[in-house]
């Protein structure tokens, strides 16, 4: 239907039209004031627009509609002369060719049951106590963040959690204390335990995929399905049908995270919107949130059906506008952009400044590729190769993460812990940070590409693509059950003890595995036992058992040791290239990598040893003890010289 509308677009001269057009006002969405709900959308093409008031997130129970005027730059408005808190809201556009659509407000900041609707909250009154205390955790620079992926529900929906069971799979489940299964902690006093200082929440923004009125029926979403980007998933609510729950009980994980010293990251998902033609953009303003390729059609770089143009003034502001929200009303710490080389470098540049405005402590970071083919010039996008265009604004290191146990798309190519011994200059290079290091230039060069060590968000493993355990599994799988588990310790060690912003996967700590469920008709191999894109797939795959951290708690206890270890000393955590030029030193000692970090009153060695066999090594000039053995414990005996180094294992010296 609202194909028709194409034309108004014609020439796609979209910098002229936003000359013309884009609205500057820092009021689109509801805002109240003194006894007055003002309304104001931004809808330049429409002929007429009007508000729809209902009780209710859904059915048939409007109040009342009310014409809105056009008052400025594409801008509707209309007013109520009272609070209407608690009501429910839509707009109904209406284009040339009788063509009337009805639809959520893009700058909806809340909504009712499956986003269909926005809510108008009052959200002072939606504070929990003790919100307006709530201060976000200290960080100074981005690479004294440890940083922990979870996924709401897969968090807490297991029994094994030890939770009520009414907050089980929810943003509550994060508040519960004395979690515990068996002998172990669970959730929030895990990541207590673990010494964390980030979680990374997976969309927790509305998302389409899952009918939020029926939490148990074996429906599951990772949530990169975006439906509406200020308002809250109500999957994750005790009460989806009640538009200012879900606002309560977020602001409760935050407070309850950040009481524990953990900063909130969100995952945002700007990138593409779950539905094209339906969705609440293209319903708005057709053909200008999303870009078009040379036919006209919706290009398709996020590989989901379209991609947003973050070039066009009124997208860019709106990505702007929401990190705002989700700054100022939840207190978040960071966003993490979902497919951010779809995102151009202005815009990222822009939205760095204006979060550096509220808190330059704010992180930020993405994915430097796309989903799939996108129209816009390459050298203008958010791309890992342009890193040096956006320094500010962190990467995930693909380098790193590959180098360690081998690539993600070809499940038995091995990496350094898993037998691959090409890849040490790889290591190398993600020990600091990918970023120029003096004594490694000529070194695998095109693996040097981050601005700063800030840059690099080191990790070899997350919610895409098999989780390490299960990579090993399958591409070692001729080594036994103990090498494995050391070369899950070794990767740690790498990812934990490297120059740059470590990032890990929630139950990466206790051997996480997804074990594939197969549906009728579905033969099984040796690959494919384990799910490797779980998206979509049920909680039997996803879910934490946290039944596995009992069963591998030395596991545990050595990623604790490491996060400890890296938090104890800033050599671990060095803020500039400069930095590392000064007190990071690699050591020649045959099969294995040493570096030292030599500080002015502190002084590390330490050693990765790939092979099946102890090695042996040579301690530089002076005393030493063993900070970190394989177990994660120190051993407190002076010793230097010639020492072992157990096979697959990380050793750490520091000078006494
Ligand atoms: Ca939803």
């Amino acid at each position: 239907m609202v194909n028709m509308l194409k034309n108004y677009v014609t020439d796609r001269d979209y910098a002229k039209f936003d000359r013309e057009n884009a609205y500057s006002g820092e009021d689109l969405g509801v805002v109240y004031e003194d006894g007055i709900t003002r309304f104001k959308v931004w809808a330049p093409h429409c002929t007429a627009a009007y508000l729809n008031l209902y009780t209710s997130g859904e059915g048939d129970n409007k109040v009342e509609t009310l014409c809105m005027r056009k008052i400025e730059r594409g801008v509707w408005y209309v007013e109520l002369m009272h609070d209407a808190f608690g009501l429910y809201y839509t707009y109904t556009f209406e284009f040339e060719h009788n063509i009337r659509v009805e639809t959520i407000d893009v700058y909806a900041k809340a909504c009712g049951v499956n986003g269909d609707r926005g809510y108008i909250a009052d959200f002072e009154a939606l504070n929990p106590e003790g919100w307006e205390d709530t201060r976000r955790p200290v960080c100074q620079n981005p690479v004294d963040a440890v940083i922990y992926e979870c996924n709401v529900r897969d968090f807490s929906i297991d029994g094994s959690s030890g939770l009520q069971w009414y907050n089980c799979g929810r943003f509550m489940g994060f508040t519960e204390e004395g979690g515990r299964c068996g002998s172990v902690t669970t959730c929030l006093d895990h990541l207590k335990e673990l010494g964390v200082t980030h979680v990374q929440l997976m969309p927790v923004a509305d998302y389409a995929t899952v009918n939020e009125k029926k939490p148990y029926a074996g429906q599951y979403n990772w949530g990169y399905d975006p439906k509406n980007y200020m308002c809250l998933e109500g999957y994750y609510t005790s009460d989806p049908e009640d538009g200012g729950v879900r606002i309560k009980e977020f602001k409760q994980l935050v407070m309850a995270l950040h009481k524990a010293g953990i900063g909130v990251i969100l995952d945002v998902v700007f990138n593409h919107t779950y539905y094209t033609q339906q969705s609440a953009f293209h319903k708005t303003v057709p053909y200008y949130y999303h870009r078009l390729d040379k036919a006209g059609n919706f290009s398709n770089g996020s590989g989901c059906g379209n991609e947003t143009a973050s070039e066009h003034a009124m997208m860019r502001k709106f990505m702007r506008d929401a990190m705002k929200f989700w700054v100022e009303e939840y207190k978040v710490d960071g966003f993490r952009f979902d497919l951010m080389g779809l995102h151009d470098i202005e815009t990222m540049n822009m939205l760095r400044d204006e979060m550096d405005k509220l808190d330059p402590q704010i992180l930020m970071y993405g994915e430097g590729w796309t989903g799939g083919e996108t129209p816009y010039p390459t050298d203008k996008l958010s791309y890992k190769w342009n890193s040096y265009s956006f320094g500010r604004i962190g990467l995930f290191n693909d380098n790193i993460r590959d180098g360690i146990k081998g690539g993600t798309f070809n499940l038995h190519e091995t990496g350094f812990v898993n037998g691959n011994h090409h890849t040490f200059n790889t290591i190398k290079r993600g020990i600091t940070a990918n970023s120029r290091y003096r004594a490694l230039q000529g070194t695998a060069d095109d693996l040097c590409w981050a601005f700063s060590p800030a840059q690099a968000i080191n990790y070899c493993e997350a919610h895409d693509n098999h989780t390490l355990w299960d990579k090993l599994a399958i591409s070692a799988s001729s080594y036994s059950a103990d090498e494995r588990r050391r070369m899950d310790k070794l990767a740690a060690a790498i990812v934990l003890l490297s120059q740059g912003v470590p990032f890990i996967q929630l139950g990466q700590d206790f051997l996480r595995s997804k074990p594939k469920i197969f549906r009728d008709g579905e033969q099984r191999s040796d690959t494919n036992i384990y799910d490797g894109n779980s998206y979509n797939a049920p909680d039997e795959t996803n879910k934490i058992r946290w039944t596995e951290k009992e069963k591998n708690a030395d596991v545990f206890r050595y990623y604790k040791a490491l996060i400890a270890l890296r938090r104890s000393s800033p050599l671990f955590r060095m803020r500039t290239c400069e930095e590392m030029d000064e007190k990071l030193f690699f050591h020649n000692c045959g099969g294995v990598i040493a570096w030292e970090l030599r500080g002015a009153d502190e002084r590390y060695f330490i050693v990765l040893n790939p092979h099946r066999d102890t090695q042996r090594v040579r301690l530089p000039e002076g005393a030493f003890y063993r900070r970190l053995n394989e177990e994660g414990k120190p051993v407190y005996s002076k010793i230097c010289g010639e020492q072992e180094v157990p096979a697959i294992s990380c050793a750490v010296f520091k000078g006494l």
